[in-house]
């Protein structure tokens, strides 16, 4: 039975039960540190309002490591490790964290949250976005194809996705420049260079993979547990203007490619075993390689708010194509799998307005103003703009879970 209860103070309603424990790369920020070390990169992970420093208890030998892979300055060594790893070293951290008698030497190796700065929990290798939420393919093909059928013919036959750019997956809190490029209204006769005008998100959540595959071989789509190691919350920032002209034939490519941020903390699949809930019938039943084993739908409720109001939830659990599907078909062709790859959902929308998980949806492409608490009207995003998004899950034993926050600011573009 999993442990529920810590020495540690956990706050109520913390994203961080003992039934979470995240990872993420942390630092000791400059005014905190009180010895030369407090500025190195390590492991840490989320207790609380506290982070255990990792590579602390590995030096002090309280966890088994083979390869120093947990005294690291990111998580990649660690997610190589694979499975049984990942399940021993939790299993360890919970025991180091629970019994009373690791209390004394363990209680000196957490950090408070508030003394750490953040960083990229991994390095990224590559990223791929779906398209996985039916609401959201629908209101995106009404909007930029309202003469065609809102579901592209292959839609409900294959998880439909695109290539991103791992180069720029940034943590939260990284600042966001408004991208330039060019844009094209209908009605325009001509395209013209500028700052985007429709700087949008999308609320996502990505997928993390620890164990690689081999090129010329599938991952089958039992198989999902033992290559992702965790989940992380997504900010596709996406400029519809550059997006909308540029998109055809090849799909996305600078409308989206200037940033994607993740939230700092990955939630280990162990963490999520609750939330596990089936996905939403599928019609057509899918060929075989895509017909699901196991329940890999995730009952994630997101939080989407801009300086401060909350202008959306949406949930994850009604998302059409889940995990499972999305491994097993970016790997068919026998493309191969690194450590540090990141799939990402696919903005999460739902059936209500309310559960729109882009400003192009939730303003109906600028039809719509939206009010927030301020008094203030948006429809795409403008400079000074802070999205930040939160989710929570079920817990194991009846705690609820969250991601930490992902959030980014947005800075006017750079001009000439
Ligand atoms: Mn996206």
């Amino acid at each position: 039975m999993p442990r529920t209860t810590t020495w540690v103070t956990v706050p109520e309603a913390s994203d961080f039960p003992i039934t979470n424990l995240p990872y993420g790369i942390c630092c000791v920020k400059e005014a905190c540190r009180t010895d030369g070390d407090g500025g190195r990169r390590r492991i840490g992970v989320a207790i609380g309002d506290q982070i255990l420093d990792l590579s602390a208890v590995a030096a002090r030998g309280l966890i088994d490591e083979p390869s120093q892979m947990l005294r690291a300055e990111s998580l990649n060594e660690f997610l190589a490790s694979g499975r049984s790893e990942w399940d021993r070293v939790r299993t360890r951290i919970t025991e180091l964290l629970s019994e009373n008698s690791y209390r004394g030497a363990v209680e000196k190796m957490l950090i408070a949250q508030s003394d750490a700065e953040l960083c990229l929990p991994f390095e990224v290798a590559d990223y791929v976005d779906f398209y996985a939420s039916i609401d959201h393919a629908s209101n995106v093909g009404a909007l930029f194809r309202p003469d065609s059928p809102a579901l592209p013919p292959n839609w409900r036959h294959l998880p439909i996705g695109y290539h991103g750019r791992a180069g720029t997956v940034v943590v939260s809190g990284s600042e966001v420049v408004r991208p330039s490029g060019q844009r094209k209204p209908p009605e325009a006769e001509a395209p013209t260079y500028g700052p985007s005008q429709r700087l949008d998100i999308e609320a996502e959540v990505g997928f993390v993979v620890g164990t690689p595959s081999v090129r010329g071989t599938q991952v089958g789509i039992g198989d999902v547990a033992e290559h992702v190691f965790g989940v992380v919350l997504v900010n596709d920032w996406s400029a519809r203007d550059i997006q909308a002209w540029e998109y055809v034939p090849l799909g996305p490519f600078l409308g989206k490619s200037f940033a994607t941020t993740i939230s700092p903390w990955v939630v280990p699949l162990a963490a999520l075993k609750a939330a596990r809930v089936a996905g939403p019938a599928q019609d057509p039943q899918p060929l075989p390689y895509l017909r699901r084993a196991e329940d890999w739908g995730l009952d994630l409720d997101i939080e989407v708010e801009c300086n401060g109001t909350v202008v959306s939830r949406p949930p994850f659990r009604s998302m059409y194509w889940t995990a499972d599907q999305q491994l097993a078909h970016l790997t068919v062709n026998g493309a191969s799998l690194r450590t540090g790859d990141l799939f990402a959902s696919g903005t999460v929308s739902g059936p209500d307005p309310g559960q729109r998980g882009s400003f192009l949806e939730l303003s109906w492409s600028g039809r719509d103003p939206i009010t927030l608490d301020d008094g203030s009207t948006r429809t795409f995003l403008e400079d000074g703009d802070t999205v930040t998004l939160r989710a929570s899950a079920p817990g194991l034993d009846g705690t609820r879970i969250g991601f930490g926050a992902c959030t980014g600011t947005v800075r006017p573009a750079v001009t000439d």
